[in-house]
């Protein structure tokens, strides 16, 4: 379960290397995996175009059988998921009960979501001139390379992998370099369920070898990226240079979470925070700028501040703990080194801002008032546990500075004015607003950015157009002549 998933078999990396997988509660190193590179990238594309050939056991199948194969999946994740959740809190540090609860879950479901899309993915016959007959075929894509993050590493991938697999597409796919495990266990179940050698492919490795290999890869047809804007416009780069793949990505955010005077002011407090500090706040969708009217304003942030100094740190495999560690030592010297910034720049340190615990990566939860639009805490995504609270005067006021962003995922209002809600959702630049909730994200609803948020819709059935190539065949039809 160390090594390199292709075809269906376990094997080493060309080069020999491995990589050492850690633990971020503790430092300590799990176990090595093999760390594939170009040559393995090369590899495994060509297993996977072999699987995509024309007559291959795949390409031949009856669509309901594709579902059943992701349903046949989404069975052994559901047997393995204390396993899977243990995994997944020890290799990200992430709290066992959310990736038991959550992310399991939110696996599980998108699995037989996209089983029961299969065999429903049809074209239109389309009304032309009488002397033809014109029909469409929604045609898979190709061989598709999948590279994902650390942050939600079963759950990106099974993101990945459900609508590609649904639509007869095969797969390439690189995991974080700091969360290859479950990736691994994954591919395992992938071989148990009985997918054809193949169809999808693990390799881990690291973004600059592995991830270059598949962004510029001339036989990879289409790259699907989650993490940062800047990676996600090389990868964009790299398909103009090489072949004009196609690409879908899901980069950052700096998301604006406004709060009016009239709203139900524990229910927006209390949503504001697990919106921020949910997953140690390293999400893309963290709600980091939470906007507040200016009558309510430090009666908000009196609450928010008693609230993040509830907070528990410690062990995230313990059932009372509310935070773990931060991923690794880049991004927890990142999130200080953001912090200090905010001081600097005179924004008011409510609490936290500093280190926690003898050993592995904490932060304590913090929160920043007092916040201007042109501070770098307010424009850089921090993706960790740092709350900044602004104020505003007036809705004109709030959704110009909210949209003022070069990043665009998603936007939360709270409010008990339905005229507001509205209003403040159809200004919003984002491909999200949620009213009154924030982080409500479901499977069967497509997520994804606006502007530098990315290009491209994950879940929901406008994920399937992103899979799927469509094709108009038109077929001349004799005329007699009367
Ligand atoms: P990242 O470098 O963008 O990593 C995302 C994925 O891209 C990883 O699999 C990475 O491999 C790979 N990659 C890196 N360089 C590549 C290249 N030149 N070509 C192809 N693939 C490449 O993100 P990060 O370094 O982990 O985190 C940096 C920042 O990105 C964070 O602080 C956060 O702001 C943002 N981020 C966003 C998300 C999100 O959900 N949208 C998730 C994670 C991070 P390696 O694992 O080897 O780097
Ligand atoms: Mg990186």
């Amino acid at each position: 379960l160390q090594k390199l998933f292709i075809n269906n078999e376990w094997c080493k990396s060309s080069s020999g290397r491995k990589m050492a997988v850690l633990n971020p509660a503790t430092g300590e190193c799990i176990c090595e995996v093999e760390e594939g590179n170009a040559e393995d990238v090369d590899k495994a594309v060509s297993c996977a175009r072999r699987a995509f050939q024309l007559g291959s056991l795949w390409r031949r199948m009856d669509a309901s059988d594709r579902g059943l194969l992701l349903n046949r999946l989404a069975d052994l994740v559901e047997r393995d998921r204390l396993l899977l959740a243990t995994m997944e809190s020890v290799n990200s540090g992430k709290l066992f009960l959310m990736a038991y609860f959550v992310d399991l879950m939110a696996s599980i479901k998108t699995l037989r979501y996209y089983a029961g899309w299969a065999d429903k993915i049809q074209g239109k016959t389309i009304p032309v001139d009488g002397e033809y007959f014109t029909f469409t075929r929604h045609e898979p894509v190709g061989v598709c390379g999948q590279i994902i993050p650390w942050n939600f590493p079963l759950m990106m991938l099974v993101w990945k992998i459900a609508p590609a697999l649904c639509c007869g597409n095969t797969v390439v796919l690189k995991p974080a370099e700091q969360t290859p495990l479950t990736a691994l266990h994954m591919a395992k179940l992938i071989l148990e369920a009985g997918f054809p050698p193949g169809v999808v492919n693990v390799v881990p490795g690291y973004g600059p070898t592995a991830g270059h290999a598949i962004a510029h890869h001339m036989d990879i047809d289409k790259v699907a990226f989650t993490g940062s804007t800047e990676v996600g416009k090389l990868v964009q780069k790299a398909a103009g240079k090489s072949n004009l793949k196609r690409v879908t990505l899901e980069l950052g955010g700096k998301n604006p979470n406004i709060v009016f005077a009239d709203a139900d002011l524990e229910h927006a407090v209390q949503e504001a925070h697990h919106g921020l500090f949910f997953n140690q706040g390293q999400c893309c969708l963290a709600g980091s700028r939470v906007f507040v009217e200016e009558p309510i304003y430090d009666e908000f942030v009196r609450l928010s501040v008693e609230k993040a100094l509830k907070r528990v740190l410690g062990n995230p495999l313990l059932a009372n703990v509310d935070q773990g560690p931060q991923i690794d030592r880049k991004q927890y010297d990142k999130i200080l080194e953001l912090i200090e910034s905010g001081r600097r720049e005179g924004a008011r340190l409510e609490c936290g801002g500093v280190p926690w615990g003898q050993k592995g990566l904490y932060i304590q939860p913090t929160v920043f008032s007092e916040v201007t639009d042109d501070m770098r805490i307010a424009k850089e995504e921090i993706f960790g546990p740092v709350q900044l609270i602004l104020k505003f005067k007036s809705m004109e006021e709030v959704i110009q500075r909210a949209n003022h962003s070069q990043y665009g995922l998603a936007a939360g209002v709270f409010t008990t004015d339905i005229n507001k809600a509205l209003t403040v959702s159809s200004a919003m630049q984002t491909g999200t607003v949620w009213v009154n909730c924030y982080n409500a994200v479901s499977v069967q609803a497509p997520f994804g950015g606006f502007k530098m948020s990315g290009s491209g819709r994950e879940l929901g059935e406008y994920c399937l157009q992103d899979y799927t190539e469509v094709k108009t065949v038109t077929v001349k039809i004799p005329q007699k002549n009367s």
